[in-house]
């Protein structure tokens, strides 16, 4: 499974490309990224685990973009619109999981073909697009968390599934303070070792999410919400 297409997406325009069409919408370019599925399942499963915010199953309503679902992730507060579907599976308030078909692809709203528009914003605690004055309406280039959520993290996953069943360990390693910090409650896995792109890092599943840290780089603990 890949994401947000099953066998994979093709980027058809990045973020802040064409300026000159977007002028007209009070913004210095392309506003998210559009991408196409690589065969023909045209589903789109969610890129990150959240709560649907809003979602528009009428494409005046959704204006510009349609049919259309944002998704709020709280543990990290990025707020994802996923534009111009055929139609969406998904109501305001439900828990969505990564991966999970949450619309089909579609051309509903502005837009010239069918493509899915995927916009990301940062936000306050409570959802609230941040920066709405930084010539993009808030969002911003969602391609560096894309790369990250379908390259290393779904390599943690995949690592982190393949070690199931997950059961709780160990609570006094520098992963398990990490994850208490972060409110991802209890561990369910020993720490895992795996390697990526030849480097070495350690993984660590909780309740809510599953933390990592490439060996050595101790300072930069990251994890994936689930
Ligand atoms: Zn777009």
């Amino acid at each position: 499974m890949q994401i947000p297409f099953s066998a994979g997406a093709t980027l058809t325009q990045g973020f802040g490309e064409n300026p000159q069409n977007y002028q007209q919408f009070g913004l210095n370019g392309h506003e998210g990224l559009d991408f196409i599925p690589k065969d023909a399942d045209k589903k789109v499963y969610a890129v990150e685990s959240g709560i649907v915010q809003e979602d528009f199953d009428d494409p005046v309503q959704g204006k510009s973009y349609g049919n259309n679902v944002v998704i709020f992730v709280p543990t990290n507060r990025r707020l994802w619109t996923y534009a111009h579907l055929a139609e969406n599976f998904v109501k305001k308030g439900d828990r969505v999981l990564r991966g999970q078909p949450i619309g089909i692809m579609g051309s509903t709203g502005n837009t010239s073909g069918a493509h899915l528009h995927l916009g990301l914003r940062q936000t306050d605690a409570s959802g609230n697009p941040l920066n709405i004055n930084n010539g993009f309406k808030g969002f911003v280039d969602p391609a560096p968390a894309v790369k990250l959520l379908t390259g290393l993290e779904q390599a943690v996953l995949d690592r982190a599934n393949a070690a199931k069943p997950w059961m709780p360990v160990n609570n006094t390693a520098a992963l398990w303070k990490f994850a208490q910090a972060n409110g991802l409650q209890d561990q369910q896995t020993d720490e895992i070792p795996f390697t990526h792109n030849g480097a070495q890092y350690i993984a660590q599943v909780f309740n809510k999410g599953i933390v990592y840290v490439k060996v050595g780089d101790w300072g930069n603990i990251r994890y994936i919400p689930k």
